[in-house]
């Protein structure tokens, strides 16, 4: 399978900063993917790699399928890349910013800056210059600067930073347009995951320059479920107690051969009297599920700012 972006062992180190170590993730066409991190994290050292802006210490960078200096250069023309704050020109117009965008790019077809600007949402903004946008617009104004040349694969570092939630939703929205109608492969930064959370498909989680995570939306959602934590010394006894005698099927049994139950959640008295009754010895019985925050707060280790 070719990937639309493949690292294989990528490092990045600056003077006394590790800021990416053996960094390997396949990004494969037509998803969606948050980069989640702390900052300081390592997310805008990879997207610098992958876009060209900077180069890495050691390992392969991929982009579709090619790698090599030359070939990189030449697949890069297929990406579009967003940093956070994107170079706009204040006093001038949406259309006027897109077009010194387009000639700069070296593309004939004015068109282009029509289709954009509806695509972005921007096209009734008429006359009215970039100093008096939202930072909402404004934002979108500079994914419309990193859409002109129809790329296959859009980058976006830290886009909702700073938004207000009408903002927010207005960039999820655009984003799963973009991946909907154009088949766009999107990589999105944010150091917040409840950001990025229902916006893409997949989240990859890095802390201190190493992918702690690849895991997709439903993998997610389970991981944060509500359960009942059972840890007990027989686990298929256990297993054999809550189908026949709490009559659930609702649990999973985890690789540290800890249970999880689904159901019962306000009754945790009625699953431990029903274990202990058949004389099992429970070492450990609790609820446990995390929101969004926490779980990647404890996955990250801690501090989410450091
Ligand atoms: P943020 O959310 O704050 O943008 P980030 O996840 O994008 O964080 P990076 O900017 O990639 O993190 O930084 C990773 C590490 O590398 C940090 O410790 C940072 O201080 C360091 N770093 C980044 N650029 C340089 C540089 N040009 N010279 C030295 N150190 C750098």
């Amino acid at each position: 399978m070719t990937y639309v972006l493949e690292t294989k062992n990528l490092t990045k180190k600056y003077k006394n900063t590790q800021a990416l170590d053996g960094i390997n993730i396949k990004l494969a066409k037509g998803n969606t993917y948050g980069f989640v991190g702390q900052n300081g994290a390592g997310k805008t050292t990879l997207i610098r790699l992958i876009t060209g802006l900077s180069f890495p210490t050691s390992g392969e960078l991929y982009l579709f399928g090619q790698t090599g200096e030359k070939q990189l250069q030449q697949q890069r023309k297929r990406i579009g890349c967003m940093v956070e704050t994107p170079a706009l020109y204040p006093n001038m117009t949406a259309y006027q910013n897109l077009e010194i965008q387009r000639i700069q790019r070296g593309i004939p077809d004015k068109k282009v800056i029509y289709d954009t600007l509806e695509l972005v949402g921007l096209k009734d903004t008429g006359k009215k210059k970039v100093k008096d946008f939202s930072l909402g617009m404004r934002q979108r104004l500079g994914i419309a600067l990193a859409l002109i040349n129809d790329p296959e694969f859009l980058i976006l570092d830290e886009p909702v930073n700073g938004l207000d939630p009408i903002g927010i939703v207005e960039i999820r929205e655009l984003i799963k347009r973009l991946n909907k109608e154009k088949g766009m492969t999107i990589l999105i930064s944010s150091h917040i995951l409840e950001e990025l959370y229902q916006t893409v498909d997949h989240y990859i989680i890095i802390s201190h320059g190493v992918i702690l995570e690849n895991l997709t939306q439903a993998e997610l959602n389970e991981k944060c479920k509500k359960h009942i934590s059972i840890k007990v010394d027989d686990v298929s006894a256990a297993a054999a107690i809550l189908e026949e005698q709490l009559h659930t099927m609702n649990y999973q049994i985890m690789p540290d051969k800890s249970i999880r139950l689904y159901d019962y959640l306000e009754d945790i008295k009625s699953v431990s009297t029903a274990l202990s009754r058949n004389n099992l010895i429970i070492t450990g019985i609790s609820l446990d599920g995390d929101n969004l925050e926490d779980y990647f707060i404890r996955r990250i280790g801690g501090n989410k700012c450091d």
